[in-house]
């Protein structure tokens, strides 16, 4: 079997030599344990943290450990009551072909004549949870609203844009380049913008006549700087993610201070501004599970997903995630 390991830590950017490619036999099943083979392997953003020492709100992956993620997985030998040969299952499997985890590790069962099971790792999974919990406990939004989002062709900021949209607000969706933002105007938002055009705050500004009830950030650098001065009193601010800034530990560019400034405006526009992780609203997952499939099926939500083929290419596939260079959900399909 085949596994991708942790080889070192980045210093800025991750580049080929933090990962190794290793074969390895497969241990033998303890009792209690199964034996899975990976099927898809989700590549998230937040692998980029993963790879870093330090605190942060989960434990770094050890160098030497195989690399984190969530996988679509088949059982194919089980030691343990209640997990039965042939089923699917959604795992924390990790950047491998084959895994051995505790029963208790699984998560929820797949049905292969449900949804695509790949969208258990995008739409219908931890991304489109979070933009669905996270709009539902902070975002607030009141129809005729405005909500700006970025990164929005991808699973988190395109269902967000989606479900405003459905909730009633005005949506400015905001992506990399000109395919990406033709492509949002498919999803029915109101406007649709490219943050790398040279006039991107003056075209935001241009968009969002009433100014912004809620922004939700995926991205931090410079589209926040362009979405601040546009902000309403009252606004929402669920902070999803930072993005532009993973490979800076979320620091940033040396320059001038601007942090009071910044509270300063939280304060005098009465802001709200949250962080979340996606565990924290697990109590909505049944409201999830129950609207989404639905909303699927009806086309109400639509979804796109970038399929890269062989465990060997994700590397270079997470990579590109962090520029920008994935176009929709990125999976990796394992043979
Ligand atoms: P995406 O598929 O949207 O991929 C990330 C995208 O970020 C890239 O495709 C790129 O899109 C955009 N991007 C990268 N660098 C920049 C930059 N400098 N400026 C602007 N945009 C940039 O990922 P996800 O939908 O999985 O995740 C979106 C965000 O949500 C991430 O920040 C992630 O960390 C966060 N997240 C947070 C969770 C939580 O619990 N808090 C849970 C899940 C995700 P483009 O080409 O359009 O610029």
């Amino acid at each position: 079997t085949s596994r991708i390991v942790l080889a070192s830590r980045p210093q800025g950017a991750p580049s080929a030599a933090n990962f190794r490619l290793e074969q390895v036999a497969l241990p033998t099943l303890a009792a209690g344990e199964v034996l899975l083979r990976n099927r898809y392997l989700s590549l998230d953003p937040y692998m980029r943290g993963r790879m870093d020492e330090g605190p942060s709100y989960a434990a770094p992956v050890a160098v030497g450990a195989v690399m984190e993620g969530q996988t679509v997985a088949e059982v194919l030998q089980s030691n343990a009551e209640g997990v039965a040969t042939g089923e699917l299952v959604l795992a924390p499997g990790g950047w491998q072909t084959h895994a051995v985890l505790p029963a208790k590790a699984l998560g929820r069962r797949l049905d292969p004549a449900g949804l695509p099971l790949s969208t258990a790792l995008g739409v219908y999974g931890m991304p489109g949870f979070t933009a669905y919990s996270s709009l539902h406990e902070i975002a607030r939004l009141k129809a005729g609203e405005t909500l700006v989002v970025a990164a929005a062709t991808g699973p988190v900021g395109a269902t967000v844009a989606q479900l405003a949209k459905l909730q009633g607000a005005r949506v400015v969706a905001i992506a990399g380049g000109e395919a990406k933002r033709a492509y949002l105007q498919t999803l029915g938002v109101d406007v649709a913008l490219d943050h790398r055009a040279a006039d991107f705050a003056a075209q935001l500004r241009a968009a969002v006549p009433a100014g912004i009830d809620v922004y939700f950030e995926n991205v931090g650098g410079h589209v926040l700087d362009a979405v601040l001065p546009l902000l309403n009193d009252f606004a929402r601010v669920p902070v999803c993610g930072t993005i532009a800034t993973y490979n800076e530990r979320g620091v940033g560019q040396p320059g001038p201070d601007r942090l009071p400034a910044l509270f300063s405006q939280i304060l005098r526009q009465r802001l709200t501004v949250r962080g979340f992780i996606v565990h924290d609203f697990n109590h909505l997952w049944p409201d999830f599970e129950r609207e989404m499939p639905q909303w699927l099926r009806d086309g109400r939500i639509q979804y796109r997903e970038d399929v890269v083929e062989g465990l060997e290419n994700a590397p270079e596939a997470f990579f590109g995630l962090l520029k920008g260079h994935n176009f929709g959900k990125l999976v990796v399909k394992l043979d």
